[in-house]
């Protein structure tokens, strides 16, 4: 492996912020090592905690993977070229004043990927913020962040303004609410192939650099499943607790019970407030008090009780909610029965806070 042959798989990287110049472009690159088995490239950044430094982090170590052969071991580091010699620490140490003023942040969960997690999450915040509440979301999805698309918002770039030494990044307001995407940083076709560590450093920073200002909810639409970066989000982030995202099928139901576990384990420990059930049965749109249970019936609710959670809501799967996801105009914003279905649920959310 030749070094003029890694620099061209860097220059795959572009930087979301420079006009889309890649890493080699931008001189980026300060020093690329090839041993036997190992490449280990280091990108110097102008400032401390650059919004985008681990993402661009992520993308270096993914290009050089998508290319080298296979069982390379790749490292990429980071430094900070500043005049004047800086304490700089690998680690973030981010602190909590953005979301200093924000009353709940709770976290939207899933067992697993499809049941309408980020769905759920982006109308609730609509119906939250159409029933008067000061609301934020952060997509903090990484394996497939669906706000920019859910709010017509793809290609966004968040401002970032420089206040002192820190830097905050701004968010995106629409629809009442304040959004915040992983995928602003990203580009649709980039697989976001972060290990652990990187996107959960990612993560905070895409939270906790935010100017949330003040607001009554923040919902966080978590990674679907159980691992790793939600364990450490939660740790991460001052959150208060979980909304749960389920169908009533069966496999669903039991990576629920997965999902309960990880907010319930001692290292964990947050409270549940309640489970939605969504893709609850069918409607057609144009007979609204016609139900077809085509996934089942009554498994959330047994769930519920199981594990003495709150059923929260249940959303029937209407084509007008697919079709508002798609477009990017969130149902919860029409008076549709499919919207003030999604009024209820934050009604009840609210309540229960
Ligand atoms: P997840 O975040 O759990 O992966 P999504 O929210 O992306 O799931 O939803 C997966 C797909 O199902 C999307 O195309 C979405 O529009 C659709 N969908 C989700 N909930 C509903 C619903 N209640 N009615 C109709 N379509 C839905």
């Amino acid at each position: 492996m030749e070094i003029t042959e890694i620099k061209n798989w860097l220059s795959e990287v572009e930087h979301p912020a420079k006009a889309d110049k890649n890493l080699v472009e931008l001189g980026m690159i300060e020093n690329i090592e090839v041993a036997e088995n190992k490449i280990s490239v280091t990108l110097g950044f102008a400032k401390h905690r650059d919004p985008l430094a681990e993402y661009l982090i992520g993308s270096a170590k993914a290009a050089i993977i998508r290319n080298a052969p296979a069982g390379t071991e790749v490292e990429v580091k980071s430094i900070v070229k500043e005049a004047a010699p800086a304490k700089k620490k690998p680690g973030l140490d981010l602190g909590f004043e953005e979301v200093a003023n924000v009353k709940h942040i709770i976290g939207i969960a899933s067992g697993k990927g499809g049941v309408g997690k980020s769905t759920v999450a982006v109308n609730m915040a609509v119906a939250l913020a159409r029933l008067g509440f000061k609301v934020g979301l952060a997509d903090a999805d990484v394996y497939g962040p669906s706000v920019p698309k859910m709010t017509a918002s793809e290609g966004q770039m968040p401002d970032a303004i420089q206040e002192g030494e820190k830097e905050v990044i701004m968010p995106f307001e629409k629809y009442g609410v304040k959004w915040m995407s992983i995928g602003y940083f990203a580009k649709p076709e980039q697989a976001l192939i972060w290990r652990g560590p990187m996107a959960c450093n990612a993560l905070k920073q895409m939270i906790l650099q935010v100017r949330w200002g003040e607001l009554d909810f923040l919902l966080i639409d978590m990674p679907p499943g159980t691992g790793d970066i939600h364990i450490s989000l939660v740790h991460d982030i001052p959150m208060e607790g979980a909304v749960i995202v389920s169908t009533p099928q069966d496999v669903a139901l039991a990576d629920v019970e997965k999902g309960v576990n990880m907010f319930r384990n001692e290292s964990v420990n947050k409270p549940i407030f309640g489970l939605v059930e969504n893709m609850a049965w069918f409607t057609p749109e144009e007979h609204p008090e016609e139900k077809y249970y085509i996934f089942g019936k009554g498994g959330a609710l047994k769930m519920a009780e199981k594990y003495n959670i709150p059923l929260l809501g249940q959303i029937p799967i209407v084509q007008s909610i697919r079709e508002g996801g798609d477009c990017g105009e969130p149902a919860a914003l029409s008076s549709r029965p499919d919207g003030l279905a999604f009024v209820a649920l934050a009604e009840k959310l609210a309540a229960t806070l």
